[in-house]
């Protein structure tokens, strides 16, 4: 079997002119314009590029774009004092604090000080728990993006054996609460896991979100599962850097029935589903009906 390709660039691209469409609908039908503030503290250079690439996507779907850049020993009390003006600040609807923050900063602290509705990450304290309930929340970016494209590809997800490899509170636990909530059987694995070979096999639906360079071969695969890459690797390969999956694509494209790329699977959907998020955030926050399918 030669699985079929989940081209997540595409489905990013269609997802980014619906959330454009229903921007200009909003603007036009309501005066209202969804406005996103990133925080970006420090230089780190992978997080200063996908900064810039948020900017630029919320300003091609019709949206505001707030990009507040501070230094690296910015103090606790100054990131607070600015999280505290965004809460209140009726343009912002969505606020992103990039991460990681530089080592002096308590990341749970800064992220817990964000309003939950404006908390367009999905990684408050409170977005967390309304997730374990199955009530409505904000939903984290990558793990909805995940779910959109396998209830794409599938239809319904009922009844279907899932695996999770990974257990971070950004992708493994959200992407398996997803899953549960779409009725899938769940299994979380991780780095204790016993006979990982053997729990993947069982799987209908494999999510690989672990951070290590093409970790799972074919022959871990059920024939005609779908394999969704969250992995974004850089490796050195004949002398050039690539970006491989977690998962080793060769070989799984062989077994699987569909299967995501690296690039342009997973990592495309993140950013798209931060902008659907910021309208699903601005649509709340004005008490207006929110756009259909483009939250869990
Ligand atoms: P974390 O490092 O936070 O978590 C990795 C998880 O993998 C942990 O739960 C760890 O287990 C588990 N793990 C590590 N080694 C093994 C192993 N040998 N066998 C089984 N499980 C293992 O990573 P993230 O969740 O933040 O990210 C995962 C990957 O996804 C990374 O490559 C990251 O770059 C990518 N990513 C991509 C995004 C996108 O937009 N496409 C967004 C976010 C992340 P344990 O808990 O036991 O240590």
């Amino acid at each position: 079997m030669v699985a079929q390709v989940i081209d997540g660039k595409a489905f990013a691209a269609k997802l980014r002119a619906q959330v454009a469409e229903q921007v200009a609908t909003l603007k036009e039908a309501h005066g209202i314009i969804p406005g996103l503030a990133v925080v970006l503290v420090g230089e780190d250079p992978a997080s200063q590029v996908y900064v810039r690439s948020k900017g630029k996507q919320t300003v091609e779907v019709g949206m505001n774009s707030y990009e507040h850049k501070l230094d690296a020993s910015t103090s606790e009390e100054d990131l607070l004092a600015l999280i505290d003006r965004l809460n209140n600040d009726p343009e912002v609807h969505g606020i992103l604090v990039q991460l990681p923050l530089p080592k002096h900063l308590n990341e749970d602290l800064v992220i817990n000080a964000i309003d939950p509705a404006k908390d367009v990450d999905g990684f408050h304290i409170s977005n967390v728990g309304l997730l374990g309930t199955g009530q409505k929340s904000m939903v984290p970016c990558t793990p909805l993006g995940c779910l959109m494209m396998l209830r794409d590809h599938h239809g319904s997800l009922s009844g279907m054996d899932a695996v999770v490899i990974g257990r971070s509170n950004i992708v493994g636990k959200p992407m398996a609460q997803l899953l549960l909530g779409d009725s899938c059987t769940v299994t979380i694995a991780h780095s204790r896991t016993k006979n990982l070979a053997e729990v993947v096999r069982r799987a209908d639906i494999v999510v690989a979100a672990v951070g290590r360079p093409e970790m799972v071969p074919g022959d871990w695969i059920k024939p005609g599962a779908t394999v969704i890459d969250v992995g974004i690797n850089r490796i050195e390969r004949d002398g050039k850097t690539k970006l491989v999956g977690d998962v080793h694509y060769d070989s799984c494209a062989e077994v699987a029935g569909a299967i995501t790329p690296v690039p342009g699977g997973v990592g495309p959907m993140t950013i798209a589903c931060l902008l659907a998020n910021t309208l699903t955030a601005c649509t709340r926050a004005n008490n207006l009906p929110e756009p259909k399918g483009l939250t869990a």
